[in-house]
């Protein structure tokens, strides 16, 4: 017998299948979709079976050294996938399987992850006629009852007579795999839906392929209708995938789900170690999970019988994987898994991406809509506190409008959650007096700082300018790079309220395993009056008591050198706002800001999410950004700063020859243009439609694909532009 096989190396010059010959003895082992061990070289590799030929070799063909897996690890339909991936992100097939995976079964040699055993006793054979003594009877009538004892339980009652038990050959071990997570499974009563909510459920059809956009304002229960979907694909016996970013996989959410479906439910998240995670996976490969939970890789859980993919606060960048190979998104791994187990797939947010709310009004998308919070509830007042004129007032970070609000509600025992945007960069300039920052008169980007040349840049498109030290708009010699951290803001309210108990959470706080679970716990018993953290706090909480959420600095996310930032802008405040008011009490939203007629928070006042599409839609339009026009980032990064430029406009010139479509902006240094003495330039190209725009660039990269000094990177529909 030979095989083919996929080595676990990933290099572009040697991602194709080598033929191994299989041993008499390991051939009745072989499947395809398995990995074995081989020797590659001088190396001995992990690798992939993709093919089975049953003739036998002319050649002097290598051995394989051994077979790794008992059960297929890559299905036929994840085999499949995986080419797809590797041809639309253009990467290595390799890469492509290997982000499928759990990183566990990734293994490098003598890492092994294991499994866990529990013994359990059953009786040998009839024991009517023994003489036993009373805690013998005691372990054997546990086994007359349940069949099986665990050998905890049996020691528990008496570790000789156990052992006498087992030593009169009358009992018979057996292993069991033990799971390391449990879930508990005392269910609750599930909500009767509104009749919003049950007419969005009835629209989805579960029988067909199809795309929808659940747009529900925050509150509306839209965590409900995908645990009714799920229910219904359930009953039809079949899966169901949740994603959600990682931001907003709280215990919270997790659950959620538990309450309603017990230990059907996988939930995966990066609190959980390589073995709690191997686990699930393995749970849901044997048919033994039935609804996965989990951030971008869920994507792609071993589920065999699809019946429902619902994707949460859709309009998040998490879903892409941006810093590596295969550069994909998830929602698009959706539609093709959505095509094969011809089920729908539904998108969920309060704030739709442009793009997807854009299908959705041309209809490629359904489209269903939860206007109102359950049970009539409002949507909270939103106060928008203009900083240029606090500033002369106040000295810190705090409004006195805030500050007063914060007051009264600590008096009346009510929650507060303060949310600090820390998403920005330290590279743009901005002034302290008016919150003014530079903009590329060409792409409406915030221009970036370089300290090297002392000019600000537009990473667009190279436009450059030399730095002020005044601020062309109020005149003030203010300008600088903005940032606070978490841990001043909170020294700063400790001294406003010197007696409030003051929760920090962010990425610091919440790294360490079971802390963002104790954290929500904790404030959600009381024990902490303010809840004050980065984006962490944004998303997905869900507090009775919280009825203020006030936001310390709105800006930021602004100055992000993005053509998203606005769209980012206005769906963070948006989410955060929601978080207040969603019980009884009536909720209310203070949002601080140097630019209070900006659009993005203008329709956070009003909670406008038309109104702020159609506006960011004529931008878009002018300016030739999705999703009018397609993108794609071509990144040129290498030692050598005048090399790379060269090789960047020479790429700009076989573009501009190959392709009659595409606008093609750049070189332009990135946003971090120089990194570990790495320097980087951005191309970026704007495309409505061009044919033959994969197989250009995919000949551009196999052009440096050997090239030590020049690295290429290609990513298509970028989420991100840095
Ligand atoms: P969203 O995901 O749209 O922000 P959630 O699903 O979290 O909204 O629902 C908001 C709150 O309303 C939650 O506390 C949830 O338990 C509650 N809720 C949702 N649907 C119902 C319903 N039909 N009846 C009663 N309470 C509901
Ligand atoms: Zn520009």
């Amino acid at each position: 017998m030979v095989v083919g096989v996929l080595v676990e190396l990933s290099s572009k010059n040697i991602d194709k299948i080598f033929d191994y010959k299989v041993p008499k003895e390991l051939e009745k082992k072989i499947k395809i979709g398995i990995r074995i061990i081989v020797p590659f070289g001088r190396m001995t590799l992990q690798g992939f079976v993709l093919e089975i030929k049953n003739t036998t070799s002319k050649y002097d063909l290598k051995e394989i050294i051994e077979v790794s897996d008992e059960d297929i690890i890559l299905t036929d339909e994840l085999l499949e996938l995986g080419q797809k991936i590797s041809k639309l992100t253009l990467s290595t097939l390799i890469s492509a399987y290997q982000t499928m995976l759990p990183k566990a079964l990734k293994a490098k040699k003598g890492r092994v992850i294991n499994k866990k055993y529990d013994t359990y006793y059953k009786l040998k054979k009839d024991i009517s006629a023994e003489k036993l003594t009373a805690k013998q009877w005691e372990i054997v009538n546990i086994i007359l009852e349940k069949n099986e004892i665990l050998r905890s339980e049996a020691l528990k009652i008496s570790t000789s007579a156990l052992n006498t038990l087992i030593k009169n050959d009358l009992l018979k071990e057996e292993k069991k795999e033990h799971y390391r997570l449990t879930y508990n499974e005392k269910l609750l009563p599930k909500k009767e839906l509104t009749d919003e909510q049950k007419q969005a459920v009835a629209l989805v059809n579960l029988k067909k392929y199809d795309t929808y956009l659940l747009h529900g304002v925050t509150g509306s229960g839209k965590t409900e209708v995908y645990m009714e979907l799920i229910e219904k694909a359930l009953e039809n016996g079949k899966s169901s995938i949740l994603l959600v970013p990682e931001i907003s996989l709280t215990p919270q959410m997790v659950s959620r789900f538990q309450q309603r479906f017990g230990s059907k439910i996988a939930a995966i998240h990066s609190a959980l170690s390589d073995g709690e995670k191997y686990d699930e996976w393995r749970r849901i490969s044997r048919n033994e999970a039935m609804i996965v939970i989990g951030a971008r890789s869920a994507i792609f859980a071993p589920l065999k019988n699809i019946g429902v993919i619902i994707i949460d606060e859709e309009h998040s960048d998490s879903y892409k994987q941006s810093d590596m190979n295969p550069r994909y998104n998830a929602k698009d791994i959706a539609f093709i898994r959505g095509k094969t187990h011809n089920c729908p797939v539904i998108l969920g947010s309060a704030t739709p991406s442009l793009e997807t709310y854009a299908r959705a009004l041309k209809d490629v998308y359904k489209l269903l809509s939860l206007p109102h919070r359950v049970n009539g509830k409002e949507l909270p007042f939103v106060n928008i506190v203009d900083m240029n004129k606090e500033m002369k007032s106040s000295k810190g970070h705090f409004s006195n409008v805030l500050l007063t609000a914060i007051k009264k509600r600590l008096e009346k025992k009510e929650q507060i959650i303060l949310l600090l945007n820390r998403r920005g960069y330290s590279s743009f300039v901005s002034c302290k007096n008016c919150g003014f920052t530079f903009k590329c008169p060409n792409c409406d980007i915030t221009l970036t700082y370089h300290k090297s040349s002392n000019t600000l840049r537009c990473h667009y498109c190279g436009y450059g300018e030399k730095t002020y030290e005044i601020c062309p708009k109020c005149g003030e010699k203010a300008l600088s790079n903005l940032g606070v951290g978490t841990q001043r803001i909170e020294e700063e309210l400790q001294k406003y309220f010197q007696d409030s108990k003051i929760l920090r959470m962010d990425y610091d706080t919440t790294s360490k395993k079971g802390m963002h679970e104790k954290m929500i716990k904790a404030f959600k018993n009381h024990e902490y009056d303010i809840l004050l953290g980065t984006q962490i706090v944004a998303k997905g909480l869900d507090f009775e008591d919280v009825t203020l959420v006030g936001v310390i600095n709105a800006d930021t996310g602004l100055n992000i050198p993005d053509f998203r930032s606005s769209e980012n802008t206005f769906s963070l405040l948006s989410q955060v706002a929601g978080r207040s008011g969603r019980s009884s009490k009536a909720g209310e939203v203070i949002i601080q800001t140097f630019n209070p007629k900006h659009y993005s928070i203008m329709y956070t006042k009003t909670h406008d999410y038309i109104g702020f599409y159609n506006e960011e839609m004529q931008i878009r339009r002018t300016l030739k950004y999705p999703p009018y026009y397609y993108l794609v980032n071509i990144k040129v990064s290498g030692k050598d700063e005048k090399e790379i430029l060269n090789e960047a406009l020479k790429i700009k010139r076989a573009l501009l020859r190959n392709l009659k479509n595409t606008i093609i902006l750049g070189p332009s240094s990135a946003t971090i243009f120089k990194l570990n003495n790495i320097y980087r330039y951005n191309l970026i190209l704007k495309y409505k439609k061009e044919d033959n725009l994969l197989a250009v660039l995919e000949k551009i990269q196999n052009h440096y694909k050997s090239k030590v000094k020049i690295k290429i990177d290609i990513d298509i529909n970028p989420s991100q532009m840095i």
